[in-house]
């Protein structure tokens, strides 16, 4: 177990241990360990074939598949580096990404021939394109081709610090950036040496026990579960996409104990006609994270799902979790650690600093969040200013995030710290104002931002969509606020919109909000 340091060798062992094991289960096809390793082989023959050598990129854009899993295994065991590509981003935004990492072959999944068709002359390194699942439509099929080769593992030599994986950033705050992972980043508990026995419950893997994989592996959630399911020798039944029908079926149906969910998707799945009919009792643990949880949705889903909560934060550069709220931890009856998003995974630093001194700052100060572990990524790609930017020589990462640390080292994130409002002088945390406008019940949803002032230099603006049936004023919304917080936080003026502009995991697009405003102006950040 100790030559275990990448993707590939994570495979070859399991298909050793238990090879007739189901590790993947998608829309009724079960692909055991042996067949993984197996196909995979081909997969890397084949792309061997065309040239794909180690550090090449390829790409996916797709929705999730265990093919998905089959050719980033393919590419692992040449050394080569998988891009899974965002498939609701615009074409421009795809064409971008595909141009950005550089990749040689591209396989898509059902349903997008079309679109890549539309931006096939825009693509500049892309000179293969396979459909990943069938053989009609525009292009060739992969399976096919796969199957022309010998299931012969090239047995390319990997090490802890060769890519391993490239995930561009949501993209929340500006154009994605492509994030590497290295194969020790991914594997940082196993090459941390963790033992089984310090491994909190929730991260166990119990025989016979399922995750639900049903988050994008465009995102680190999806990718992530898939590589923790490897790396366990688990077994994951995999979505296509989200779906809260399909989800509480299966989660009747079969021993799903895990499933990690975006705060949005547990929204959905609680709002389901369905969800009080089904038995729950099964179900152990929900991870979720990605977006703050309002409490009380948190509540709720206590209340209904009945099961272990934890929380997790982090973000693609770090190759996904670094803090965790554990289930213990999840009181909402006046748990002050509920707010927070809990205590560092083993062989986690954090630190709050001050974004403009850099200086560490005490404990319930609230600064610039930073982080260094094995689990940072090595760099943006091809993005050397933009790396040092976000990693200093000692190996601290600056997350962008605002919050501060409790004196037990629990965490609280505030906000994004280009989503702070500055506003006379004084830090505003767009989260603060939101919730205490949300605790007004016609407000269906909220989002706060800083818009230019002449006097203030930002001034607090909300938009505010108000729920179904109900009427709200502006000065009414303003009133509310007073009551919970300080004047100088309330905002100075409220927009009512239909909906909050948010991406696929939830996050809610500031950066659209505050756009039509800031034209023309500059926003010292934006
Ligand atoms: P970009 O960096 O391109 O603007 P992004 O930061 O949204 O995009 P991700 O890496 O997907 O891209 O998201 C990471 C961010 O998500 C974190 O920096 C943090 O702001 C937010 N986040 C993650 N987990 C949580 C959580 N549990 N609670 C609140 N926010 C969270
Ligand atoms: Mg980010």
């Amino acid at each position: 177990e100790e030559d275990i340091i990448s993707i590939s060798d994570v495979v070859r062992f399991q298909a050793q241990e238990q090879p007739d094991a189901v590790v993947f289960t998608f829309e009724g096809d079960e692909m055991t360990y042996a067949r993984l390793d197996r196909d995979s082989n081909r997969a890397a023959q084949a792309l061997a074939s065309k040239g794909v050598g180690k550090g090449d990129r390829i790409s996916y854009m797709g929705k999730n598949s265990h093919l998905y899993f089959e050719i980033l295994v393919g590419a692992a065991k040449l050394g080569a580096v998988m891009v899974p590509v965002n498939w609701r981003l615009a074409p421009p935004e795809v064409a971008y990404i595909l141009n950005d990492c550089g990749a040689k072959i591209m396989f898509i999944g059902p349903g997008f021939d079309e679109l890549v068709r539309k931006i096939k002359p825009a693509l500049q390194h892309v000179e293969m394109i396979f459909g990943a699942e069938k053989a009609e439509g525009d292009f060739a099929s992969y399976p096919a081709w796969r199957d022309g080769f010998e299931p012969i593992d090239p047995m390319v030599e990997c090490a802890a610090d060769d890519d391993a994986l490239q995930l561009y950033t949501s993209g929340t705050t500006g154009h994605p950036k492509g994030a590497i992972m290295t194969n020790g980043s991914i594997f940082s508990s196993r090459s941390a040496g963790i033992a089984e026995e310090d491994l909190m419950d929730w991260q166990k893997p119990v025989e016979g026990e399922i995750t639900l994989l049903a988050m994008p592996c465009f995102h680190i959630s999806g990718t992530g579960t898939g590589l923790v399911v490897l790396y366990t020798g688990g077994s994951a039944i995999v979505l296509p996409e989200y779906d809260p029908t399909q989800a509480l079926e299966l989660i009747e149906q079969y021993n799903i104990s895990k499933i990690f969910m975006v705060p949005a998707a547990i929204q959905i799945m609680l709002n389901h006609p369905r969800a009080s009919e089904v038995d729950f009792s099964k179900l152990k643990y929900i991870t979720y994270g990605a977006s703050p949880i309002p409490l009380e949705l948190m509540k709720q889903a206590m209340d209904v799902l009945g099961c272990g909560f934890v929380q997790m934060y982090g973000m693609t550069e770090t190759s996904g979790t670094i803090t965790t709220l554990n289930p213990e931890d999840h009181d909402v009856n006046g748990n002050e650690k509920m707010r927070s998003v809990g205590t560092p995974l083993p062989g986690v630093e954090i630190k709050i600093i001050d974004p403009d001194s850099l200086e560490e700052l005490p404990p319930h100060s609230v600064g610039e969040i930073a982080t260094r572990s094995a689990k940072n990524m090595k760099g943006y790609w091809n993005r050397p200013d933009a790396t040092a930017e976000t990693i200093d020589a000692d190996g601290w990462l600056r997350t962008g995030d605002a919050g501060y640390l409790d004196e037990d080292g629990y965490l609280y994130i505030h906000d994004r710290l280009k989503d702070m409002i500055i506003s006379g002088g004084e830090n505003i945390y767009p989260a603060e104002v939101e919730n205490a406008i949300y605790t007004n019940p016609k407000v269906a949803d909220v989002a706060v931002v800083g818009i230019p002032d002449e006097k203030w230099g930002e001034a607090v603006k909300a938009c505010v969509v108000v729920k179904a049936g109900q009427q709200l004023t502006e000065a009414e919304v303003i009133a509310h606020a007073r009551d919970h917080i300080a004047g100088y936080k309330c905002p100075k003026s409220v927009d009512f919109i239909d909906a909050l502009p948010r991406n696929p995991s939830g996050k809610i697009l500031r950066k659209d909000l505050r756009a039509p405003y800031w034209e023309g102006k500059d926003r010292a950040v934006n």
